[in-house]
């Protein structure tokens, strides 16, 4: 296959793929995108030839014997249907009790990601293989190609990364299971890219995979203010993670001085192998301590705006996924960075990466990504939005239960500019034509492959009868209310999540809040007229002014609910580097913490 296209090694970082060479590389896949989606299509069909799943549909034919790439791609689309997570479970659960047969890969599966599961409520089993962490590392290379043109960093400095693995376990059948980036950061890639790439973690292993995400922040922020005048940027997977990172910081940071002062070690952090880790790589710095201790007393004084810049004082900049379910977490980052740039990293998912961001100087809140052309074989389902009548047209399946109506998937070369579609991934690790749920939007092309904007979770939607609103309605509108908030002096939204309450009728949409400081209960009430008042859902205006849907309802929780749930996620095995608060949710248990947790109610006077 696609020789022309494979990067020359995958597995062997080259000194002599400098930046230049990735991008190239990348320019040409690019330019020939379309060429590259058949072959790559060619390639996955042909390596996983005669597995149980595509017999069912491709029966006897010989792919081979397929010479015309365009011919392979429609009779492709047409033998193989749309398939959802259900239709791969059962799979993944003989994979997991330890069926070695070829069911879906040729290649038995030997690890099993858990997705988050914080965005759609459950987590689910998904493939993982050789090539899910080969496409990892040429994806973090690539991105650190582009950075690196704009934002160029020191050859042989450290980079601050809030990193952690969770647990992995043993299937029924000996298989490994694990979060996605858990698997990675076990994966020889992953030491590759410590060993051989331009910059160092702070942390070394033992700290990234303690298990305890508590015991890891602590560790990552002790080793990253050790070393702060070698840290060339601060990072994470997830936006959340920094944020979290650094509310940390505000209440651990004379310990931690304390700690660099003595070349001691918090007594909290009980591993001992972290334990060992740690204090291998630091020795007492009385200096450095007096140091940070008095650019902290400033920054508490000044609520630790531009926090990063002041003790990390020759990092570049932030790297992190900023949009998407990460967007809310916009402002406090900004507050900590400063001046820093805040650069959006790149969109992928446990199921397979996507897309490169090629602009690191735009705004989090307008990048796109680049589709990466060899890591799948991509299709896109273009979506119409419900203006104004909710009788679905044409018969057209909508099995998102959502107001999209949907068109027929195209391949990635048949998109057009502005249209919005959920994305189909066919990948090298056994997912077949597979429904990812994702809504993005092309908003233009690189060479000749598209750049998406990430919209939403298809399935995470506030509905009651007519109405639908989805995770980014939802984030306008509490955005729009939070400016209130902000208004109001030293008061911030911490988190939010939200429920259709249809228990009573009429239903009526519940939304919670964790805030800091203290707010008048004024303010809170106009935030909550504010948000019903702010959807713009067709469905929902009229609903509320016919009183078919009832007054919004805000619900103010007490500090350190978001966090319990959270850890209610983690003990679940869930790990903090793909955390995602659910921003919809009808989880019982979380639905538990949240009530238990609320101080605060009020009730929208919005539509009278
Ligand atoms: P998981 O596989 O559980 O880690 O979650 C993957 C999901 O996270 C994707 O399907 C997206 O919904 C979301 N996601 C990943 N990368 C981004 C990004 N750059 N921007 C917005 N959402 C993202």
């Amino acid at each position: 296959m696609p020789q022309a296209y494979q990067m020359e090694h995958e597995t062997e970082f080259n000194h002599k793929h400098r930046e230049t060479d990735i991008i190239r590389w990348f320019e040409d896949v690019a330019e020939d995108a379309a060429a590259v989606q058949r072959l790559t299509l060619r390639q996955i069909l042909e390596l996983n030839y005669g597995v149980e799943y595509l017999k069912k549909w491709l029966g006897d034919i010989k792919i081979q014997e397929i010479l015309d790439e365009n011919a392979l791609e429609s009779i492709y689309a047409s033998l193989v249907p749309l398939s959802s997570h259900a239709d791969l479970e059962p799979f993944t659960q003989r994979i997991a009790d330890g069926d070695t047969t070829p069911l879906i890969t040729q290649q038995p599966i030997t690890n099993l990601s858990l997705s988050s599961g914080t965005t759609e409520g459950r987590q689910k089993f998904v493939p993982f293989t050789h090539h899910s962490s080969q496409t990892t590392l040429q994806i973090f290379k690539l991105a650190a190609a582009y950075r690196s043109r704009i934002y160029p960093t020191r050859e042989g400095g450290k980079i601050l990364e809030f990193i952690y693995s969770s647990k992995q376990c043993k299937t029924k059948g000996g298989v490994i299971a694990g979060t996605a980036t858990t698997h990675y950061y076990a994966s020889d890639e992953f030491k590759i890219k410590q060993q051989q790439t331009k910059s160092f973690t702070c942390s070394p292993e033992e700290v990234i995979s303690s298990g305890d995400y508590r015991q890891s922040t602590y560790c990552h922020l002790l080793l990253g203010l050790y070393f702060s005048h070698e840290v060339e940027f601060v990072t994470s997977t997830f936006a959340y993670s920094i944020v979290q990172a650094f509310r940390s910081f505000e209440e651990m940071w004379k310990e931690l001085c304390h700690d660099i002062r003595e070349g001691s070690l918090s007594s909290s952090i009980n591993i001992t192998r972290v334990r060992k880790a740690v204090l291998g790589v630091t020795q007492p710095n009385p200096e450095l301590a007096s140091r940070i201790e008095n650019v902290c007393e400033e920054l508490e004084r000044a609520d630790w705006f531009s926090i990063i810049p002041r003790l990390w004082p020759n990092a570049k900049y932030v790297y992190s996924i900023m949009t998407g379910s990460m967007q809310p977490y916009l402002t406090k980052l900004r507050h900590y960075a400063g001046e820093l740039p805040l650069v959006s990293a790149d969109y992928g998912s446990t199921e397979s990466w996507i897309g490169v961001n090629v602009d690191p100087k735009t705004p989090p809140e307008k990048v796109t990504f680049a589709v990466i052309p060899t890591f799948s074989y991509f299709e896109f389902i273009p979506l119409y939005r419900q203006k104004s009548n909710y009788n679905y047209q044409n018969g057209n399946v909508n099995s998102a239960n959502d107001d999209f109506i949907e068109g027929d998937p195209v391949p990635l070369a048949q998109v057009k500019i502005g249209q919005q579609y959920e994305i189909v991934l066919t990948t090298f690790t056994g997912l077949y034509r597979y429904r990812l749920g994702d809504v993005v939007e092309v908003a233009s092309f690189y060479k000749k492959t598209p750049k998406l904007n990430f919209i939403c979770r298809r399935k995470l939607i506030l509905t009651v009868n007519v109405d639908k609103n989805t995770e980014k309605d939802l984030q306008l509108v509490v955005e729009r209310a939070s400016q209130i908030l902000s208004k109001a002096r030293r008061a911030e939204l911490i988190d939010f999540t939200s429920h259709a309450n249809v228990t009573k009728q009429p239903g009526h949409y519940v939304i919670y809040w964790e805030i800091k400081g203290e707010i008048n209960e004024r303010v809170l009430d106009e935030c909550c007229r504010e948000m019903d008042a702010s959807f713009v859902d067709h469905g929902y205006v009229v609903s509320r002014r016919t009183k078919s849907i009832g007054p919004l309802e805000l619900y103010i929780v007490e500090r350190g609910t978001f966090k319990k749930i959270l850890e209610y996620y983690i003990r679940n095995g869930a790990a903090l580097s793909q955390f995602k608060i659910p921003r919809c949710t009808s989880n019982e248990v979380l639905l538990k913490i949240l009530n238990a947790c609320t101080i605060k109610r009020f009730h929208s006077t919005a539509y009278g």
